[in-house]
């Protein structure tokens, strides 16, 4: 019988320890705020948008929206970024992606300042984490750990394998398994005989993007699989990069889609928000 990793109950718990935290903060005249901006009016963007605003408003984060027409300049939207980069009373900068085509999304996430960016996306936390300082880290890795460890399950000494690499997963992914002594393998595109490296993982973390990609064929037995992907199926319904009914039988612990890494990233945002680096 295999565990079920509950992403909505843990990424719960988190919010309910920040909100005593905001609260304690508030309390001795220090109030979190984060500003979210958005630029076009992506529908999906918007659903996640509101996601974040409405978790600020439980834990207790002063939110700022910014909603800014699809024609925003590029210059338009760094200088809003150094007014905010200005403001004392904003701890926290989210520049909700993806971006039109005629901005330079690397350009406008560079120009947050790394202190504020609590998307962890700055190449200046990006290089923290990497070198082992502090800084922000980016959201949804940092949920998979606190999955991981709030679960129970020991990741030092274990085989990782983080199946992507991309720059917001993949990477930051693997650098925060290596962080906790786990022994850590990326596979991406090009990765050779991926089913022999999928095969040797105690933690399998999968991050490819490809709706149930991975399936029975790709596990050992017992091992503990976390699935990051998020797509909808031709049904309509939520599924993972990971094809949950055949490839269950075999782990000891798994997180299902929906209900396993999806509330961790807002989860994580809010940490970032109001624990700071
Ligand atoms: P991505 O940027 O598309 O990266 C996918 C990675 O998978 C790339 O590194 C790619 O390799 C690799 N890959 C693609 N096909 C492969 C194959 N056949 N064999 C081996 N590796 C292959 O995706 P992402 O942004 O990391 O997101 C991954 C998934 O997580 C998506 O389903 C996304 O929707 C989901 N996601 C969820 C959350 C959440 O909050 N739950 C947050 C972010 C993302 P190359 O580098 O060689 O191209």
């Amino acid at each position: 019988m295999y565990q079920i990793i509950d992403g909505k109950r843990i990424s719960q718990e988190i919010k309910d320890e920040l909100r005593e935290k905001a609260a304690a903060l508030k309390a001795q005249g220090v109030e979190r705020c984060l500003a979210v901006v958005q630029v076009g009016s992506d529908p999906a963007s918007g659903v996640y948008v509101n996601n974040k605003k409405k978790a600020c408003e439980y834990v207790g984060i002063r939110s700022l929206s910014y909603q800014l027409p699809e024609e925003t300049t590029q210059e338009e939207l760094l200088a809003l970024m150094r007014e905010l980069n200005g403001r004392e009373d904003v701890n926290g900068i989210l520049v909700q992606l993806p971006l039109p085509d005629h901005i330079d999304q690397d350009l406008v996430l560079t120009a947050i300042a790394p202190e504020k960016d609590v998307d962890g996306f700055h190449p200046v936390n990006v290089g923290n984490l990497s070198i082992g300082r502090p800084g922000y880290v980016s959201c949804t890795p940092a949920g998979v750990i606190q999955l991981l460890k709030r679960s129970g399950i020991e990741i030092e000494g274990k085989e990782c394998v983080v199946l992507g690499r991309s720059n917001i997963v993949g990477k930051p992914m693997a650098m925060l398994l290596l962080r906790e002594n786990g022994t850590v393998t990326v596979c991406h595109s090009r990765t050779k005989n991926l089913k022999e490296i999928t095969r040797r993982a105690d933690i399998l973390v999968v991050a490819v993007g490809k709706p149930q990609f991975v399936d029975g064929d790709f596990i050992k037995e017992g091992a503990v699989v976390i699935d990051v992907g998020i797509h909808r199926n031709q049904e309509g319904k939520l599924c993972g990069d990971v094809d949950f009914h055949s490839v269950a039988p075999h782990v000891s612990a798994i997180t299902p889609v929906p209900g396993g890494v999806g509330p961790m990233t807002i989860a994580m945002l809010m940490a970032n928000c109001v624990q700071g680096v």
